[in-house]
């Protein structure tokens, strides 16, 4: 009886059914293909710059405006430092642009199959969306994005389907909705094709999200960024100092300066991390799974005879952690990183003795 009873204060709490992180196991000797973290290390410069830190500065507060990283992402993309924002991953920054630009009525609008954040944030802000179904092939269907709406947010390449949709479709989306803010959710574009940063000069209503996450191999750092026209990325700024001057920490703002920096380091990681993704889709079609061509560091596969849950279940039983999700139209699937070599050998040598015992 006395759980029951609801205290005045509990009447006004902000109810949230929360995000689900995948699991971080603590054991060392797990194989973790489960959070799309990056196998390899961040660049060199980033151990040099943490180990050289003057401590002493942490008495400061850190730069609010994360100055000396705006200009560097600002350089390396080639774009004016006054069109760049940055957070606290890119979580950070989506989440405050959901509370900048996602202010209408009107529901605004992500596809069904999508990064399952995105309800959530609608949940947290009150926002009403729609979620217009993918195609059977998990395709973007950009018809679906010719109606009003409040906004509209779409991860390309897509998390979990890994499905890159072209430039072009991007670009059509963007046109027909002049009137409202569209983002992409560039988490995995290294590894894809080409951004949708170069329309950013074209549309005023684009807002590109990158990360630090997973390309540059620094989930643990969180540094996500944002690239748009200047006033999308004034009334950012505006929503973040209304809410938190001090984001980045000194230590984030310094190693992530070290990341951007080495372009050869970068580049020479992403080719690393797509001949392992060659060589596993391969193997995985010997051992009769199916999946649609990754644009990400994930494959998202689906087995002719084993059901996903089962083998996600063996997996584990076995060490080896990958992403299932228990949703309407996915629930066959298993999202798979791509880890390293090594890592991927152990995966495929318990796959292939599973099966083919079977
Ligand atoms: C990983 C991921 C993010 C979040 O990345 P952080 O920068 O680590 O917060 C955002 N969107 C998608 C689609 C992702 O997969």
């Amino acid at each position: 009886m006395r759980e029951e009873y609801i205290r005045p204060w509990e009447k006004n709490i902000r109810s949230v059914v929360p995000y689900v992180p995948g699991e971080q196991p603590r054991e060392k000797d797990v194989i973790k293909l489960n959070t799309n973290e990056n196998p390899f290390p961040p660049a060199p410069g980033v151990e040099k710059v943490l180990k050289n830190m003057d401590t002493d500065s942490l008495r400061l507060y850190p730069d609010p405006t994360i100055g000396l990283l705006v200009e560097e992402i600002a350089k390396f993309y080639q774009v004016e430092k006054e069109q760049v924002f940055v957070g606290v991953g890119s979580d950070d920054v989506l989440a405050m642009a959901y509370l900048t630009f996602f202010n209408s009525d009107k529901p605004i609008l992500f596809p069904d199959i999508t990064y399952s954040f995105y309800p959530v944030w609608c949940d947290l802000y009150r926002i009403p969306y729609e979620t217009p179904a993918l195609d059977e092939e998990f395709r973007l269907v950009k018809e679906d994005y010719y109606k009003d709406n409040g906004g509209i947010i779409i991860a390309n390449p897509n998390a979990p389907t890994s499905i890159y949709e072209s430039i072009s479709t991007i670009e059509d989306i963007v046109a027909h909705n002049t009137n409202s803010v569209v983002i992409i959710d560039e988490a995995y574009i290294d590894f894809a094709g080409e951004s949708a940063l170069s329309l950013i000069d074209k549309y005023d209503n684009l807002l590109v999200v990158q990360t630090f996450s997973k390309s540059r191999s620094m989930a643990g750092m969180r540094i996500g960024f944002a690239m748009g026209n200047k006033k999308l990325i004034k009334a950012l700024n505006d929503v973040k100092y209304s809410f938190n001057s001090y984001t980045l920490n000194q230590a984030a703002i310094l190693a992530g300066v070290e990341a951007i920096k080495d372009k050869q380091y970068f580049k020479e990681g992403i080719n690393k991390l797509i001949e392992i993704r060659k060589e596993a889709e391969k193997s995985l079609k010997e051992l009769g799974f199916d999946f649609p061509a990754s644009g990400a560091n994930f494959l998202f596969v689906t087995h002719k005879t084993i059901p996903a849950k089962k083998l996600y279940e063996v997996l584990k039983e076995n060490n080896i952690y990958v992403r299932y999700f228990d949703l309407p139209r996915i629930s066959n699937y298993l999202r798979v990183t791509i880890g390293s070599k090594e890592q991927m050998d152990k995966l495929f040598e318990f796959l292939n003795q599973y099966i083919n015992n079977k």
